[in-house]
């Protein structure tokens, strides 16, 4: 009995196994459709200095699938990332951005707007010529753009990642780690990039000031802000749900919010109408 039980649970496994394969693939190929199609659409999400005014924004990708629904970029992001659909992807990001950057400026209001990114988008050999065509054709000023990476982009090839970043960095793209504190950047890394800012991950917003099952976690937001203040950089805190939060993180020195507590993603046009 105990075999036959063993072998049904193997079979099992195996459907399962199969019919991830199966969804991811699905998956991939509605994603590889939706490109180009109004099923995609960029939201921003706005960021807010210490005296509550707006001075940044993210823009966060949405998919909405015909039958599924939303998809989350935390489940369709990382299918991109690895079928390759990121790069024409990212290429629609970085164009959505710098329209964007114009949008904000035409109605008066001008932020520098933060996109995401990705490290195999970023690797491509031609990626600054691609990131200066696009500038050219848009006509979008790259002082207004901020491209979040993750820290996982310095792993591999430091030296062709400084490189590029400078070749960006002297057209006046500014660099942002996101999700920092959770990868595997030393103090020593952060001095040889060109950095604008840090992004501290939410996962320890979430559990300041003071959360008695992680008490480590204020210590190390504290840290990241002072270190953030010896190499002059400007920092931004993820994922800020509640006012205890921002007022720790204020009171702590960091430069500007990011978080439900303040706004949410929404459509480019939203954010404009409340303004
Ligand atoms: P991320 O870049 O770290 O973006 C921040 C995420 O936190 C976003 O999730 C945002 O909606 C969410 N968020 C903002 N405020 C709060 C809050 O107060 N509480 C909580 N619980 N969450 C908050 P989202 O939009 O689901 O995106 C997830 C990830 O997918 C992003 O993390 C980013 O890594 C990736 N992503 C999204 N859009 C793009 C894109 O256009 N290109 C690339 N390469 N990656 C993207
Ligand atoms: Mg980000
Ligand atoms: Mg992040
Ligand atoms: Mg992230």
């Amino acid at each position: 009995r105990a075999k036959s039980a063993g072998r049904n649970r193997i079979a099992f496994f195996e459907a399962a196994m199969q019919s991830d394969v199966e969804q991811r693939l699905a998956l991939e190929n509605d994603l590889a459709e939706a490109i180009g199609t109004d099923q995609l659409e960029m939201f921003l999400q706005p960021q807010f200095d210490a005296a509550g005014q707006p001075d940044g924004c993210e823009m966060l990708m949405r998919w909405t699938h015909p039958v599924r629904g939303p998809v989350s970029p935390a489940v369709f992001i990382p299918a991109a990332e690895e079928s390759g659909l990121i790069l024409p992807l990212g290429d629609w990001v970085l164009r959505e951005g710098c329209r964007t950057v114009l949008r904000l400026q035409e109605a008066g209001h001008p932020l520098p707007v933060s996109i995401n990114v990705s490290p195999r988008q970023f690797r491509q050999i031609d990626f600054a010529g691609q990131v200066k065509a696009i500038l050219a054709e848009t006509g979008a000023d790259a002082s207004q753009l901020i491209f979040e990476v993750t820290e996982g982009l310095l792993i591999e090839n430091l030296e062709e990642t400084i490189l590029r970043m400078h070749e960006l960095v002297s057209i006046g793209i500014r660099f942002s780690i996101d999700d920092f504190g959770t990868g595997y950047s030393s103090l020593g890394y952060l001095r040889r990039l060109p950095l604008y800012e840090l992004k501290i991950d939410r996962s320890f917003v979430q559990d300041t000031p003071g959360n008695p099952d992680n008490p480590g976690d204020t210590a190390i937001v504290q840290t990241i802000l002072s270190m953030a203040g010896h190499l002059g950089l400007r920092v931004v805190a993820e994922g800020v749900e509640t006012r205890e939060q921002a007022d720790f993180l204020k009171a702590a020195g960091c430069t500007a919010l990011q978080g439900y507590l303040l706004a949410r993603p929404m459509p480019v046009a939203a954010w404009l109408q409340w303004q």
